[in-house]
């Protein structure tokens, strides 16, 4: 089934989204504006987009001089999807928005993503000028959002530095207040910022006029020293040039430099840097700006929010940003089922066995037809379809938290805190799976350059390891999110979960998998206790991967049973398969959560306990 069909009947016929237009915020728009918000979309990521995938993925980007030279079709993408307005789509009108809701825009990013995931940058620089507009003073989101969303100026986001990559609390970047008047500049109070920022993605490049970074930081207390933990973390705006109050470069380079590029396994379409913060190769505003520290050196940067509040600032786009992480890997796994399913469709090998065995005189039979092609096939349409509609639903709760009533507003804020972790982590991992699926039906062809889905699997390697590892998923699962305020969030998706089977079970056909659901919920339901019954965290969390992949698969088997229960359409090819494909995850997937969910209720410690030696 085509992409476009799946989008259109998960947004209209299961999630309603034509719907929102009863709201005054989307009063506007209609199932007419949303379609042809996804139509340009599909036609720019086939255009500008999808041919270019394998270019950018050979053409890596290099340094020449003080520059970082990525292939033209990279610009071409850039200026294109800079034009179709995507980058503000959800915004206000008044700063040049569509005032879209969140779930179409995340439906509509979904083609790019699944076109070539790496080509774009899209959704660093829309998220870094979302932030400011959330946190930033009028000034900053007029002279750096602002020009973001136009496409003028990139944005990135850093975090991590080499030391601190999880562990965002050991950061050591340093800001001091950049002279006396420090707190007075238009712009937002000026600082000096020295550090080291490591895997800064599109952190150097030609494609925008600047580069907007937005770095995490600790200023230091009055003793000089850096205050430990998140507290001490705040958030700085460090442009790569200087501009002035009318968003005008002034002619200044900032002192941020280039230590190298990172020579990925793939996503080899955006630039991914080592950048040296304040270390003098671009020395800016020595002698006007000098530090409370005496120095006057460093990269001039600009307080966003209050000390101390950075974290929390970054965070505010957490929920989004890992929907589209989540959405991202989504779509490289279709990519690789709709290849692997061409590949099926037309590769001869083998006979079907008869009755007598194998007739050699028959001619061979496209691999299509064997059991086990199939089972392959079926395991990545369950995986990316469910995925597709775990990752729409969390967008249209986005929507809810927005624009709902006060009390579905705090429902949906509720239910994306316990989901967020499993909107990222199912698809990075399940997704992955599918790519490496479809590796295996292209058999010896899948495993060489010569055939695109090998390259969808070394993109999607990397979802697992950014924006929070799989590890630090399941952490944040069942350490925080299950407990959150007493455990009401895994209530309410709970009551959720036993609506749909309830729903299912007036369905004949249904009513096997409206069980399974409601025995599933009960098991996870235990572990979680069980887990956490001794109270020690060591335990409860040894096993939290485990709990979060048990906790994925009970979700993605709510999601099948919701779609399946909520559109009982007509006989068709697309009702058959994802009839199919919602039967092939109740039979060959959430039987697995029985493995996962006994070490964790039994809080196994065959791994935790085993000294360094025996390994
Ligand atoms: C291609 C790419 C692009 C990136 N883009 C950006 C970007 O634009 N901006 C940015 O700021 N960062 C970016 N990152 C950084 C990314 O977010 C980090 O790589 C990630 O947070 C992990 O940090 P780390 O690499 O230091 O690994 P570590 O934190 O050292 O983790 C190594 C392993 O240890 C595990 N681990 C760590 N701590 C614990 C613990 N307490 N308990 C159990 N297990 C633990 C992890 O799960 C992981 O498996 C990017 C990374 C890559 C690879």
């Amino acid at each position: 089934m085509p992409l476009r069909h799946t989008v259109d009947f998960l947004l209209y016929d299961w999630l309603k989204v034509q719907h929102l237009q009863s709201r005054a915020r989307f009063a506007d728009h209609s199932r007419d504006t949303f379609d042809a918000v996804l139509d340009t979309c599909e036609r720019i990521a086939r255009d500008k987009f999808a041919p270019f995938n394998r270019l950018v993925d050979i053409e890596e980007p290099r340094v020449e001089g003080d520059q970082v030279i990525l292939p033209q079709a990279t610009h071409e993408a850039y200026k294109a999807y800079a034009a179709s307005g995507m980058l503000s789509a959800a915004q206000d009108y008044g700063v040049g928005g569509m005032q879209l809701p969140y779930t179409v825009e995340a439906a509509a990013n979904a083609f790019f993503a699944m076109a070539s995931v790496s080509i774009g940058s899209g959704l660093l620089t829309s998220g870094n000028a979302n932030l400011l507009m959330a946190h930033g003073t009028d000034m900053q989101k007029q002279v750096f959002a602002l020009n973001e969303f136009s496409g003028r100026f990139a944005g990135t986001m850093c975090l991590s530095e080499p030391q601190a990559g999880s562990s965002l609390s050991d950061i050591t970047t340093r800001a001091t207040p950049d002279g006396a008047g420090f707190e007075s500049d238009p712009l937002g109070p000026r600082y000096r910022l020295k550090g080291h920022k490591m895997w800064i993605s599109s952190g150097e490049h030609e494609l925008s006029e600047n580069i907007i970074h937005l770095v995490l930081a600790k200023i230091p207390d009055d003793q000089g020293q850096l205050v430990p933990g998140v507290k001490g973390i705040s958030l700085f705006i460090v442009p790569k040039k200087l501009v002035n109050t009318d968003g005008q470069l002034t002619g200044e380079r900032n002192d941020v430099a280039l230590a190298g590029l990172n020579h990925k396994c793939g996503w080899r379409g955006t630039t991914n840097t080592l950048l040296n913060f304040g270390e003098g190769k671009y020395p800016v505003r020595c002698d006007s700006g000098r530090g409370l520290d005496g120095a006057g050196s460093g990269a001039v940067g600009y307080l966003v929010g209050q000390p101390g509040e950075g974290l929390q600032c970054m965070f505010h786009m957490m929920n989004e940003a890992r929907i589209g992480v989540g959405l991202a890997a989504t779509m490289l796994g279709f990519a690789g089922f709709y290849a692997s399913l061409d590949y099926a469709k037309h590769r001869p090998q083998g006979r079907p066995l008869g009755a007598g065995g194998k007739d050699a005189q028959a001619p061979q039979v496209r691999i299509i037809e064997h059991a086990d092609i199939k089972r392959m096939l079926l395991a990545q349409k369950a995986y990316c379809e469910g995925a597709l509609a775990l990752g729409l639903y969390c967008a249209r709760l986005v929507d809810e938290q927005h624009t709902g009533s006060a009390e579905d507003a705090d429902a949906s804020r509720l239910l994306l805190e316990v989901l967020t972790p499993i909107v990222k982590s199912f698809p990075s991992e399940w997704c992955l799976e599918a790519n490496s699926l479809a590796i295996q039906i292209h058999g010896g062809y899948g495993y060489t350059r010569d055939f695109p889905v090998e390259q969808y699997w070394r993109d999607n390697r990397l979802n697992m390891i950014h924006e929070g590892t799989h590890g630090i998923q399941g952490m944040d699962l069942l350490g925080r999110k299950v407990l959150m305020e007493e455990g009401k969030g895994v209530k309410l998706l709970g009551a959720r979960m036993m609506a749909t089977a309830h729903k299912a079970q007036a369905f004949p056909d249904l009513a096997d998998n409206a069980k399974a659901l409601t025995a599933a919920l009960h098991k996870v339901t235990q572990a979680t206790q069980s887990a956490w019954s001794t109270g020690q965290p060591q335990e409860a969390l040894a096993n939290a991967v485990p709990y979060l992949q048990a906790f994925g698969h009970l979700v993605l088997a709510w999601i099948w049973l919701d779609v399946s229960a909520s559109c009982r359409g007509e006989n068709s090819p697309q009702q058959t398969g994802r009839q199919a494909a919602a039967h092939y995850f109740y039979r060959y997937e959430l039987p697995k959560i029985d493995a996962w969910l006994n070490v964790v209720g039994n809080r196994d410690m065959t791994c935790a306990n085993l000294s360094e030696e025996a390994f």
